[in-house]
């Protein structure tokens, strides 16, 4: 799944068609995707995983869940969940999810929340997590109401940078680790996305997909952890747990 940073490097990549008429809508998503023919592309923005392309009257919100991906000037063998034609180019969004958004976004969308946004709030994201003591770290850092973006791997590699095990308790961190918490997880999110655009992400991880402690040299454990249940990698000589 795409976390936020690689949705920054989409918004990024499709630039050229701001402002650009839609002149033929493709695709097998089963809303009414039609009525984007003929209707120019305002702007492109993101929140979190959510990739958001604006038109007039409303907003398309793309979710690449699972096996999503996107095609920029190309197409992949199979039928795009939705494509779109323009005078010069093609943009093609595959098995994701397609929605529309007709409320304002400054309504839907909390815009502090977003770890790669500007406007990100840590005192805010703060007392999200002092107002759920008893929520484990390795959730907390995957909730999209609290970090906005982070996945599976900003997870994995803020606990290990600020040496706190995935199953402590957001409540049980002492201030200075739940301070790191926060911070990292901004911190982290900016790194991964300098990493990917120079391609050189996957190299600078440190406990994601790893076996062993690169600070200890002994093996670390990968389970699945949380109310997420997602994979979890961590060294539990140098990360430590509080309850
Ligand atoms: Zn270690």
């Amino acid at each position: 799944m795409p976390e936020g940073p690689s949705i920054i490097i989409l918004k990024d990549a499709v630039q050229e068609f701001k402002g650009k008429k839609i002149i033929n809508v493709t695709g097998n998503s089963k809303l009414d995707i039609q009525r984007l023919h003929n209707q120019t592309i305002r702007d492109f923005k993101s929140w979190g995983k959510h990739f958001l392309i604006c038109f007039d009257d409303f907003t398309v919100r793309i979710h690449f869940l699972l096996f999503g991906t996107y095609r920029i000037n190309e197409a992949k063998q199979t039928p795009p969940r939705l494509g779109l034609t323009f005078k010069k180019g093609v943009l093609n969004f595959y098995a994701c999810s397609v929605q529309f958004i007709e409320e304002d976004l400054d309504k839907v969308y909390d815009w502090s929340a977003d770890v790669l946004n500007p406007s990100f709030d840590a005192k805010k994201a703060k007392k999200k997590l002092l107002a759920a003591p008893e929520m484990l770290v390795c959730d907390a850092l995957l909730d999209q109401n609290i970090f906005a973006g982070s996945g599976n791997i900003i997870k994995n590699e803020v606990l290990f940078r600020i040496h706190v095990h995935p199953l402590s308790k957001t409540g049980s961190l002492p201030p200075k680790q739940l301070k790191l918490l926060i911070n990292e997880a901004v911190n982290y999110s900016y790194d991964f996305l300098d990493w990917k655009r120079a391609f050189v992400l996957k190299q600078h991880w440190l406990a994601h997909t790893k076996t062993m402690c690169p600070r200890c040299n002994i093996p670390l454990i990968k389970q699945y952890l949380g109310k997420t249940n997602r994979r979890s990698y961590f060294c539990i000589n140098c990360q430590l747990l509080y309850q």
